[in-house]
C-alpha cells in the first residue's frame, strides 16, 4: 500500500560498516571530525576491546572510562561527564553495547562533545538521537540532536564473541524497533523499507547464529539488520511495546533485551488489529501468517526465556507497570488502558502463546 502523505527527517551520521573497522576505521572518523583529545567509554567486558581502539587512536586518545552499566545511573553519568572534563576531552567514542552508547550520550548531553560509536550488540541506540538516565528507579529518556553520534563504526568482529541467548534477545530487540516503526504515526516509505528488510535479515540471521555463533557472515547480516532497526528507531516514535519495556527496566532493573523479547509478541499481538498494513509487512517478511505466534516460536526455539516471571517480576510490579505505561500519553495504533495494559503484561508474565 503506498503512504501518500510523509515527513522524513535526514539526520547526519556517517556510518562505516566493514569487518575489522573498530580499530582500523575509528581513528580515520576521529581524524575526520577533527577530534584531537578522545575519551574511550565502555563497560567493563568491553574495555580490552575499548583499550585495542584507544591503543589505534595513539595521541588522540585521552583515556578510558570502563563504567558503562545498564540504564546509564545518573551518578554514573556525572563521574563521566566529570572523567571527560579532567582528561579535556574534545569528544567520545562510546564502545560496546547499548549500555556504554547510552554512557557516551549522557556526557554529550551535558558537555556537547561529539560522540562516535562502536557497537557491540544489536540495540541500535547508535542511530538515535535518544538519551535515557536513571535516576531514584525511574528512567528518563528524551531527545536531542547533541547525542546522535556523528560516526558510527559497526564491525561485525566485535559481536563475534556475543554469548547465543544475549545474540537472541539482542537481535530481537533490534526486531522491536522494526515493528513499531512500521505502525508509528511518522512512519514514512524510507523507515517501512528499512524495518522489512530489517526484519527479513535479522529473523534469518538468528537461527543460524544459535547454531554458529561465530558465522562471521551472518554476524555481518545481524549487524546490518541493526543498522536498520536502529535507523528505525531513531525515525520514528515508539509505542505500546518500547513504553512497557522502558518502565519495566526503569522500575524494576528488568534487563533491556530480555525484556523486549518476552514482551514482543504480546505486544503486537495486541496491537495487530489495529495495524493492518504493519502486519502484512511483517508476515512477508517472516513468511508467516501469525506474526505475533511466529515471532514467540522463534524465540523460545532459539532458547529464549518467553516470561517476564522468568525474568524476576513478581506479579505485584504488573499493576503498577500498567498504571505507569498507560497514564502518560504516547503514539500507538489502539488507544491503551489500564486493563488493556494489565492483560499485555499479564500475558508476557506468564509467557504461554500471544
Ligand atoms: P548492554 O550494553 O548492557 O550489554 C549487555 C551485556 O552484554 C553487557 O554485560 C555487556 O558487557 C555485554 N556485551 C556487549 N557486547 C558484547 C560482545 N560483543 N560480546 C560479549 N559481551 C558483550 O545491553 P544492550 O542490550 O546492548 O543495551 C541496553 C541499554 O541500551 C539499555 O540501557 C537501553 O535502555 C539502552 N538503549 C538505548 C537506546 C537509545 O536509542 N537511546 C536504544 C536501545 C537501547
Amino acid at each position: 500500500m503506498f503512504q501518500q502523505e510523509f515527513t522524513y527527517e535526514t539526520r547526519p551520521v556517517r556510518v562505516v560498516f566493514r569487518p575489522g573497522a573498530a580499530v582500523t576505521a575509528t581513528p580515520d572518523e576521529a581524524a575526520r571530525l577533527g577530534l584531537r583529545r578522545l575519551l574511550v567509554v565502555c563497560g567493563s567486558r568491553g574495555e580490552p576491546t575499548a583499550r585495542e581502539i584507544a591503543d589505534a587512536l595513539g595521541d588522540r586518545c585521552a583515556g578510558v572510562h570502563a563504567e558503562a552499566r545498564m540504564h546509564v545511573p545518573v551518578e554514573d553519568a556525572d563521574r563521566a561527564v566529570a572523567a571527560a572534563r579532567a582528561a579535556g576531552a574534545d569528544g567520545c567514542v562510546a564502545v560496546g553495547g547499548g549500555s556504554a552508547i547510552g554512557l557516551g550520550k549522557a556526557i554529550a548531553l551535558r558537555t556537547g562533545l561529539p560522540l562516535i560509536a562502536v557497537p557491540s550488540t544489536y540495540s541500535g541506540s547508535e542511530m538515535t538521537p535518544v538519551w535515557g538516565l536513571t535516576e531514584r528507579g525511574t528512567k528518563r529518556t528524551g531527545r536531542d540532536p547533541a547525542v546522535q553520534p556523528r560516526s558510527v563504526v559497526y564491525d561485525p568482529r566485535l559481536t563475534l564473541g556475543l554469548p547465543v541467548p544475549l545474540t537472541v534477545t539482542s537481535g530481537v530487540n533490534a526486531l522491536a524497533h522494526a515493528v513499531e516503526a512500521l505502525y508509528a504515526p511518522d512512519a514514512s516509505p524510507l523507515t517501512s523499507l528499512m524495518a522489512k528488510e530489517g526484519v527479513r535479515a535479522m529473523t534469518q540471521a538468528l537461527p543460524r547464529l544459535a547454531e554458529h555463533p561465530r558465522d562471521e557472515d551472518a554476524r555481518g547480516r545481524a549487524l546490518y539488520a541493526a543498522w536498520l532497526c536502529g535507523a528505525c528507531l531513531g525515525a520514528t516514535t515508539m509505542g505500546l511495546h518500547h513504553k512497557l519495556c522502558h518502565v519495566l527496566g526503569g522500575t524494576f532493573g528488568l534487563p533491556h533485551a530480555e525484556t523486549h523479547t518476552v514482551l514482543l509478541p504480546y505486544a503486537l499481538a495486541f496491537n495487530a488489529p489495529a495495524a493492518i498494513g504493519a502486519l502484512s509487512v511483517l508476515r512477508r517478511a517472516l513468511g508467516a501468517d501469525d506474526v505475533p505466534r511466529a515471532l514467540w516460536d522463534l524465540t523460545g526455539r532459539l532458547g529464549a526465556s518467553r516470561s517476564l516471571a522468568a525474568l524476576g517480576l513478581t506479579e505485584a510490579g504488573l499493576a503498577p507497570t500498567a498504571r505507569s505505561a498507560a497514564g502518560e500519553p504516547y503514539a500507538n495504533p489502539r488507544p491503551v488502558t489500564v486493563e488493556d495494559a494489565l492483560a499485555v503484561l499479564r500475558a508476557a508474565y506468564g509467557g504461554g502463546p500471544p
